[in-house]
């Protein structure tokens, strides 16, 4: 939706107005060195956009968040030839995408924060419509994907299975929906009381409540750079998802158990009823396959028990969840070494 098709709708109208804020875009950037000019130039047009159409109280932040690139990534930001306000933040090793896209969203002091991905695939038009949302009321709005037409058909399968898993394990999420997303100060600050070391912050973001909206964005390929999220990574993203929000899994153990120990009982009923009718046939199946298949389950078990187990681990000894090596503003490096006063993982995803 252009700008003035927002203005001149009358939802826009209608609707019990808020005040314009102050944005700041929260940007997590692994070894982009190759998306990076093209993202900058894409904000600076959204930024005289916005402030031309008055949806926006000053210029727009950016913050771009370094995690532990080993190419050029920190270079760029230091030395970023913009018209932007840019905040650069160096982590001092990768943390993973969520952990950087969190260091970013407890940085940022706007009165709205929009989080991004670096290469663009998180359509900047979609902004408009989210502030727009704001401006009604919302104080979280999700982008969500129109069209998965640019992803591999693999991408595309892999994505509806893994919605369609954890919708089945009860895990509260927005179909479609990644980390492009608008929080009100509001709905961050409700985030921040969150105390948990292993993240996964579409899942987080539902539990924050709040009146929502949902913008729909078509997703383009990649303007630069290779993605940074192989399937191992989306994997432990997956099982993140979750471990970190539904404990099913280990209920779904007990009912396997019951039913197996059921399953037992009938067997060796009629093993003594065969035995009685003098109709044992001395098997080797029926030994060894119950062996490997319960051996098989309980190593499943045990495996999944382990999964929570080892999350109990990392959360109960608050590491932080990401620890700042040194930050710039719009090309001066202004602080050295502190840490983050948030607690954290040792996971990198
Ligand atoms: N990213 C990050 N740390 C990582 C991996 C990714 O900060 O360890 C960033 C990356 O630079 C990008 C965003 O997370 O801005 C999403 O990654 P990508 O676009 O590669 O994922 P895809 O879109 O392929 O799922
Ligand atoms: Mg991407």
């Amino acid at each position: 939706m252009s700008f003035s098709s927002i203005e001149s709708s009358a939802a826009f109208k209608d609707a019990k107005l808020r005040p314009p804020p102050s944005l700041a875009i929260v940007v997590p950037c692994y070894n982009e060195e190759d998306a990076l000019p093209f993202l900058l130039q894409r904000l600076e047009q959204l930024d005289s956009e916005l402030m031309k159409s008055g949806m926006i109280l000053a210029p727009l932040e950016l913050l771009l968040i370094d995690d532990g690139s080993t190419d050029k990534t920190w270079t760029l930001i230091e030395g970023a030839n913009t018209s932007l306000q840019v905040k650069g933040v160096r982590l001092s090793r990768n943390f993973g995408h969520q952990h950087a896209l969190y260091a970013g969203l407890i940085q940022a002091d706007a009165d709205v924060v929009v989080s991004m991905d670096a290469d663009l695939q998180d359509d900047p038009s979609a902004i408009v419509e989210m502030l727009a949302a704001y401006a009604r009321g919302a104080d979280v709005v999700y982008g969500v994907r129109g069209c998965r037409a640019t992803d591999t058909w693999f991408k595309r399968w892999s994505a509806q299975k893994y919605y369609g898993l954890l919708s089945s394990m009860g895990v509260d999420l927005i179909p479609d929906h990644a980390d492009f997303r608008l929080m009100s100060r509001k709905a961050l600050s409700a985030l921040s009381e969150f105390g948990e070391t292993n993240l996964f912050l579409r899942g987080l973001v539902r539990q924050v409540g709040f009146a929502s909206e949902t913008v729909t964005y078509d997703r383009p390929k990649r303007t630069a750079g290779e993605s940074k999220y192989p399937l191992h990574k989306m994997i432990a993203l997956a099982l993140e998802g979750i471990t970190s929000f539904s404990i099913r899994p280990l209920r779904m153990i007990t009912m396997l158990g019951f039913l197996i120990a059921g399953n037992a009982f009938i067997f060796a009923a009629y093993s003594i009823l065969a035995w009685m009718l003098g109709k044992t046939i001395p098997g080797w199946t029926s030994t060894v396959v119950p062996i490997y298949m319960l051996g098989g389950l309980h190593l499943v078990a045990l495996g999944v028990i382990g999964e929570y187990v080892g999350k109990i681990y990392q959360e109960t000894k608050g590491r932080p969840r990401f620890i700042i090596d040194k930050t710039v503003t719009s090309g001066a490096v202004t602080a050295p070494i502190s840490i983050a006063h948030a607690k954290a993982s040792m996971t990198s995803r």
